[in-house]
C-alpha cells in the first residue's frame, strides 16, 4: 500500500469528508482492518484565505509547497490538495517535490470521459470559473467547458461557497440558486454535464437535485486516492 500525503483544512469541512470515505473506501476493497496509510497536514484556511484576498498567491505557492515537501520527507509516496482553487500552484507545487501530485481535474474528467460527457458545465470559485488553471487542465482532457455567464451569478456561486459551505452551513435557497444557474448554463451553452469544480458543493448539491449526470471533484479525487494509495495506478512523476 503506498502512503498518501494530504494538504487539507481548505476548508476542513470537506477534509473531513476525504479522512472519512478515503478509510472507508480501502477498508471496502481489502476488509478486515484495513485503513489507508495517509499523512494529513491540516492548513489554518484563515491564514490563506487572508494571502487569497491580499493577492499574495506567491507566498501561499511557498507555504504549500513547503508543506508538501514536509509530507514527502515524512515518507508519502504522492501528494494530494484537498481544494480545487490551491490547484492554481499545482505545478509551482509540483516542481518542488520529487513525488507525483495528483491533479483533481484529471480525476474527475476521467469520469466525465468514462460517462462520454464532454460537454459540460463548471462550478466552483471566482477563480476556478474566472482563471484558466483548472479548465486548461480539463480541456487537456478533451472536455468542452462552460461557465456561468453573468458576472452576478459567478459572484454569487463563490459567496455561498466562503460565506456558508465552508462554514458548514447548507441553506436551501442557495441550493435553488446553483440549481438555477446550472439550468442557466444548460440552455446557454447546451452543457450536457455539470462538474462541482470545489470541494464543498457536494454538501448542497448531488444528482439527485440535477436532470443532468454530476461530476463531483470530491469524491472523483477520492476514487483515485484510494486506486494509488492500493496501486491499481501507477504513479507517475511528470
Ligand atoms: N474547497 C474549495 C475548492 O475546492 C474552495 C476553498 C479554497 O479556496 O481552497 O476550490
Amino acid at each position: 500500500m503506498k502512503t498518501i500525503g494530504l494538504i487539507g483544512g481548505m476548508s476542513y469541512e470537506s477534509s473531513i469528508h476525504y479522512y472519512e470515505r478515503i478509510n472507508n473506501g480501502v477498508n471496502a476493497i481489502c476488509g478486515g482492518l484495513n485503513c489507508a496509510k495517509m499523512i494529513i497536514y491540516n492548513v489554518n484556511f484563515e491564514d490563506i484565505r487572508k494571502l487569497m484576498l491580499n493577492n499574495e498567491w506567491d507566498k501561499i505557492g511557498v507555504e504549500l509547497a513547503s508543506i508538501a515537501k514536509t509530507l514527502e520527507n515524512a515518507g508519502a509516496d504522492y501528494i494530494v490538495i484537498a481544494t480545487n482553487t490551491m490547484h492554481k500552484l499545482a505545478n509551482y507545487i509540483e516542481s518542488k517535490i520529487n513525488i507525483p501530485l495528483i491533479h483533481i481535474a484529471d480525476c474527475v474528467a476521467d469520469k466525465c470521459k468514462e460517462n462520454e460527457v464532454l460537454n459540460v458545465g463548471l462550478l466552483g470559485t471566482g477563480y476556478t470559473m474566472r482563471e484558466d488553471f483548472l479548465k486548461d487542465r480539463l480541456k487537456q482532457n478533451g472536455l468542452t467547458v462552460s461557465i456561468p455567464n453573468s458576472e452576478n451569478e459567478i459572484n454569487e456561486i463563490d459567496r455561498i461557497i466562503f460565506d456558508e459551505l465552508c462554514k458548514g452551513e447548507i441553506n436551501d435557497s442557495s441550493r435553488d440558486y446553483y440549481i438555477e444557474v446550472i439550468n442557466n448554463m444548460k440552455k446557454q451553452s447546451n452543457i450536457k454535464g455539470v462538474i462541482l469544480g470545489c470541494t464543498e458543493i457536494e454538501m448542497l448539491i448531488s444528482q439527485k437535485d440535477l436532470d443532468i449526470p454530476v461530476f463531483d471533484t470530491t469524491q472523483s479525487h477520492i476514487d483515485s486516492i484510494i486506486d494509488y494509495s492500493l496501486e491499481k495506478k501507477l504513479l507517475l512523476k511528470r
